[in-house]
């Protein structure tokens, strides 16, 4: 298949959304750009396009697939939410949407179960991109993981994406850099368990929403192992959450110290730093190939937005191996280090 290449600027954004509706209206799959990064679109009610989502990123069938919705209004379609769940659905809706927040709620009848993997929940999100927020007033609510092969780095660039899925989708959107560069934080909401309680929010995958902006509205806590003997797809609150995902294809190695880092001889190495000239990783070896996250000033925000770059950059570098230094967990830090860890090698 021949992958058409649709460039959004700003005089012609609607124009390049309105040819991505249709082609995804016909049942093909489109790469979209959005806050958090690049996503695979297929319509919500096609089951043979939603087929092709998990094709073409060889995506097992047990990981299910968000929903992303142009309009709140299209949120009943998608979720049952009963009246006690609904004041705190309002209140995260409020707050949080359009933006990188999903939310897992008790599905409707309708919802594919090659969406949800069989479960009798549904992950749903209203992006703030405008480009991704058109496609879905157009094409209706579209499943949308995403837009790299199953367990490869997350796609931050449309040329990422031509990387990734060139020749097995019928389009990408180019529209730039994702200003977030890390996927959306998923929640489980539950209501308060009594009067004066708050409601409880399982924190299915940390992302570009920060725990400390959710605690003022419910209480955080970690999804539950199922039982032993007991693992079914209803029983799993977490699926598809898996330890490796987002790897590059050379080994990553994530350090506490640059004491544990025993170079060879002969052998090319990168090092993957948030603070750079002030770190002490950077300053003991002599490395083939150095990323800053956030030069001079180290921030971890600035860092996130650049993490997949780096790491697509890192491997395409011709090193040996990668070796990351570890990063604070304050923020947007607890994302950046969830996915540090899963695309290393040693944690
Ligand atoms: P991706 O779109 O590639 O970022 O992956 C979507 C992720 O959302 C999956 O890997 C799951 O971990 C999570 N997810 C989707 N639907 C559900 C659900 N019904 N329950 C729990 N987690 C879900
Ligand atoms: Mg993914």
């Amino acid at each position: 298949m021949k992958t058409e290449l649709l460039t959004a600027d700003l005089f012609e954004w609607k124009d390049v959304a309105k040819q991505a509706a249709e082609i995804i209206s016909n049942g093909e799959v489109v790469a979209l750009p959005t806050e958090t990064v690049y996503g695979l679109a297929a319509s919500i009610h096609n089951e043979e396009a939603l087929k092709k989502v998990f094709t073409a990123k060889e995506r097992p069938s047990y990981d299910p697939l968000i929903v992303h919705i142009g309009t709140v209004s299209d949120l009943d379609e998608i979720a049952e939410i009963s009246e006690e769940l609904r004041p705190i659905v309002d209140q995260l809706i409020e707050k949080f949407w359009p933006g990188a927040l999903t939310l897992v709620l008790p599905k409707k009848e309708s919802i594919s179960d090659l969406i949800t993997s069989g479960l009798d929940t549904v992950a749903v999100r209203m992006p703030s991109h405008e480009i991704m927020q058109e496609v879905c007033k157009l094409a209706g609510p579209l499943a949308a993981p995403s837009a790299n092969r199953f367990g490869r780095i997350s796609p931050t660039s449309a040329s990422a994406v031509e990387k990734e899925l060139d020749g097995r989708i019928a389009l990408i959107v180019d529209g730039g850099a994702c200003r977030e560069g890390l996927e959306s934080t998923i929640i489980k909401p539950s209501p308060a368990p009594s009067e004066g309680k708050k409601a409880i929010f399982t924190l299915l995958r940390p992302g570009a929403v920060p725990r400390e902006q959710l605690r003022e509205f419910g209480k955080i806590e970690k999804p539950k192992p199922p039982k032993k003997g007991e693992e079914t797809p209803q029983t799993v609150e977490a699926p598809g959450l898996l330890d490796s995902h987002y790897a590059p294809i050379t080994p990553l190695f994530l350090y506490d110290s640059i004491d544990e880092f025993k170079p060879e001889e002969g052998k090319k190495y990168g090092l993957l730093s948030l603070k750079g000239e002030n770190g002490d990783f950077f300053k003991a070896y002599q490395w083939d190939k150095e990323i800053t996250l956030s030069p001079g000033s180290g921030k971890i925000s600035e860092g996130a937005v650049r993490f997949f770059w780096a790491l697509r950059q890192l491997d395409e570098a011709g090193l040996d191996a990668i070796i990351a230094e570890p990063m604070h967990t304050a923020n947007v830090g607890e994302a950046l280090m969830d996915r540090l860890k899963k695309a290393s090698v040693n944690r």
